[in-house]
């Protein structure tokens, strides 16, 4: 493949920030004539990396400031994050955790498992547990059973959750021995993480069936990304394809500010329009919902367009989704909801 010169450029900077790590399987859908090709984007460094932004951060989301141990950001009342790994399959350019991914970056990931594990056995508030990292996935098989037959015996812990691009960057690793693994630990559930519609390939397909198969729900977690699927009709092929592939769309992220993403990032704007050309068109299933990490640390704050037009003293006036106008009658007094809340100050 030859490079372009800001990718040639681009290369030279990942020895000190995220490095550069693509997968046969993911390198292979590259068009290696096309520069512009929504594969390469995701996965080739480019000279803009190097150019930070006034607003963008190491740690957009905040992450370090909600880490009761090393390793666990518990940031919601019932569920923590629990970052089990620093390596992925590939990296992916506006990651979200460069600061610690990929063992090349300022920081270290240093995740104490048996502080991290007491810690949820000693908080009983704590029912959901999302392993992430880097990727899970790569873990070996034996390594990852420790760690959630580990957090299985923890009676509090109801649900538990892997997010992993694995099954995308490298579907083989998806073995029947793995999956027969996973299944023990039911209730389980996988979020993969696609943008594009032709990462869904059939060995792609074929991994997540398996997956399915094991009786594990599969959502999605797409990053709008410009130059990549900031389109409506790439958002709505990807999106009809992950049902087709038995993934229901979970979340489409604004990317987060990670310093370096400038050329990558769209407006929320642009995001809300998207949202708007999709929903209503298309099988509801098939529609994320759009939301946005809170710069430092906010969690994730759902963005809807506005389908509400006016509010009467005794009406809703609403538009659909080919903007027609509907008016639905309130009872009165009003919901709580719209009583409080220091939006309305
Ligand atoms: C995203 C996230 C979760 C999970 O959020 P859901 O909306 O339940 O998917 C939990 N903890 C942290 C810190 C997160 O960033």
């Amino acid at each position: 493949m030859t490079l372009t010169p800001e990718e040639r450029a681009g290369t030279l900077l990942t020895g000190s920030k995220l490095a550069l790590g693509i997968t046969p399987h993911f390198f292979n859908l590259i068009d290696i004539n096309d520069p512009h090709c929504p594969i390469r984007r995701q996965v080739v460094p480019r000279l803009e990396e190097s150019s930070y932004a006034p607003d963008e951060m190491a740690d957009p989301c905040g992450e370090d400031g909600n880490m009761p141990v090393p390793g666990l950001v518990h940031r919601y009342p019932d569920r923590v994050l629990f970052l089990v790994t620093d390596r992925c399959a590939s990296y992916c350019r506006y990651c979200t955790r460069s600061r610690v991914v990929s063992g090349v970056g300022e920081q270290e990931l240093e995740t104490d498992f048996e502080e991290a594990f007491r810690y949820l056995e000693q908080h009983e508030e704590i029912r959901d547990v999302l392993f992430s990292g880097g990727d899970p996935l790569l873990l070996s098989d034996t390594k990852l059973e420790q760690i959630l037959s580990r957090v299985r015996a923890i009676p509090h812990i109801q649900f538990v959750r892997i997010g992993s691009r694995v099954p995308i960057f490298l579907p083989q690793r998806i073995t029947p021995e793995l999956c027969a693994m996973l299944k023990k630990y039911h209730p389980l559930w996988i979020s993969v993480h696609t943008n594009h519609p032709k990462e869904l390939t059939t060995e792609v397909r074929d991994a997540l069936g398996r997956l399915a198969d094991a009786g594990i729900p599969l959502g999605n977690q797409a990053v709008l990304l410009k130059g990549v699927n900031n389109d409506a009709k790439v958002l709505t092929e990807l999106f009809q394809k992950l049902l087709m592939c038995r993934v229901r769309p979970y979340y489409l992220y604004q990317c987060d500010l990670i310093r370096g993403s400038a050329h990558l990032r769209t407006s929320i704007q642009e995001g809300l329009d998207l949202m708007n050309q999709i929903r209503g068109y298309t099988t509801g299933y098939a529609v994320p919902q759009y939301v946005v990490d809170g710069p430092g640390g906010g969690g994730k704050i759902p963005l809807n367009p506005n389908y509400i037009v006016a509010k009467t003293e005794d009406r809703f006036v609403l538009r659909n989704y080919k903007g027609d106008i509907y008016e639905y009658p309130e009872q009165s007094p009003e919901p709580a909801i719209l009583q409080h809340g220091r939006w309305k100050d």
